[in-house]
């Protein structure tokens, strides 16, 4: 049974879903995944409950325009795969179950999230500030764990969308929440200062999103390969969930492909990923075979 588990916002692991111009990075965020494989973590990917909802090439939007009955069904639903994921990795009986959102987002904010009253119409400029607060995505989740009788785990929010944001001092941070004693609470967020989010983008997303099997982020010499090449990466369902748990999160998974490669991304299957479950539900999406990668 792991001892400790990692459960990530699908950004951190694929900024190919990130709201266009806010990628920090071309694919996955590797320097956190080796932070938690050399502690020892078992790391899990969630799905992006805005890519599942609106797709890669939706509009910035803040909170209150995801504050809606329609997008809070959409992340019931999608935090009940999530539940399962982390029932079947044996979350109950883990030494630790730290998960990450991402502040500063409508959706995953942990400590910070974006606000624009009456927002809406004719994109414009980016009126919203930054105020405390949890995301939608991460308040439903927090909801959904609670009524299935999952402890609450040690949350963290990685700063990618707030103004000056810093990679090295987000990824000591991250280390030193991981050290702390477990019973800690969240650390403090940042401060929310009350100026527009920036648009980031200083270093463009890849386009290239690359299927693996749920083990692929803690195996070191794959993820060097993989983050020379820049992919962004999505993770398979993991062995031993329940039929209809894995099919749920298959159809999540084949959603993202279907729209990553309907925007023109570059989508293969790494190592291992080639299983007959992914093909045919892809094929019953009328997608084809996807490439191995190298490709
Ligand atoms: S912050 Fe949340 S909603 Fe936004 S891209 Fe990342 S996972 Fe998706």
């Amino acid at each position: 049974m792991p001892r400790r588990l990692a459960v990530l916002s699908n950004c951190l692991a694929n900024q190919n879903a990130k709201v266009a111009e806010f990628e920090v990075c071309a694919g996955a965020m590797f320097p956190l995944v080796e932070i938690l494989r050399a502690a020892d973590y078992r790391i899990l990917q969630m799905p992006c409950p805005e890519m599942t909802f609106l797709g890669c090439g939706r509009w910035w939007q803040s909170r209150p325009q995801y504050d809606t009955p329609g997008y809070r069904r959409h992340c019931r639903a999608l935090a009940e795969t999530v539940a399962d994921l982390l029932e079947g990795a044996g979350a109950a009986e883990a030494e630790d179950v730290v998960l990450f959102g991402i502040d500063g987002s409508p959706s995953s904010g942990v400590g910070v999230t974006s606000f624009a009253e009456g927002w809406g119409g004719r994109p414009m400029h980016h009126p919203s500030k930054h105020v405390y607060g949890r995301g939608v995505w991460m308040e439903v989740l927090l909801e959904v764990f609670a009524a299935r009788g999952l402890a609450e785990p040690r949350l963290i929010g990685v700063g990618t969308e707030l103004v000056g944001y810093d990679q090295p001092q987000e990824l000591e941070r991250v280390r030193a929440f991981l050290n702390s004693p477990r019973h800690e609470a969240e650390p403090t967020p940042p401060p929310a200062r009350k100026e527009a989010p920036k648009a980031h983008s200083r270093t463009p997303r890849s386009r290239s999103v690359l299927v693996l099997p749920e083990g692929g982020m803690n195996d070191a010499a794959l993820c060097a390969r993989m983050e020379a090449e820049g992919w962004g990466l999505l993770q398979l369902p993991p062995d031993g969930l329940e039929t209809d748990a894995r099919d749920r999160a298959l159809s999540y998974l084949v959603d993202q492909v279907q729209d990553y490669l309907a925007h023109d991304h570059r989508v293969a299957l790494a190592p291992g990923a080639d299983c007959d479950l992914l093909g045919a539900a892809l094929a019953a999406r009328g997608l084809g075979p996807l490439p191995a990668w190298p490709v």
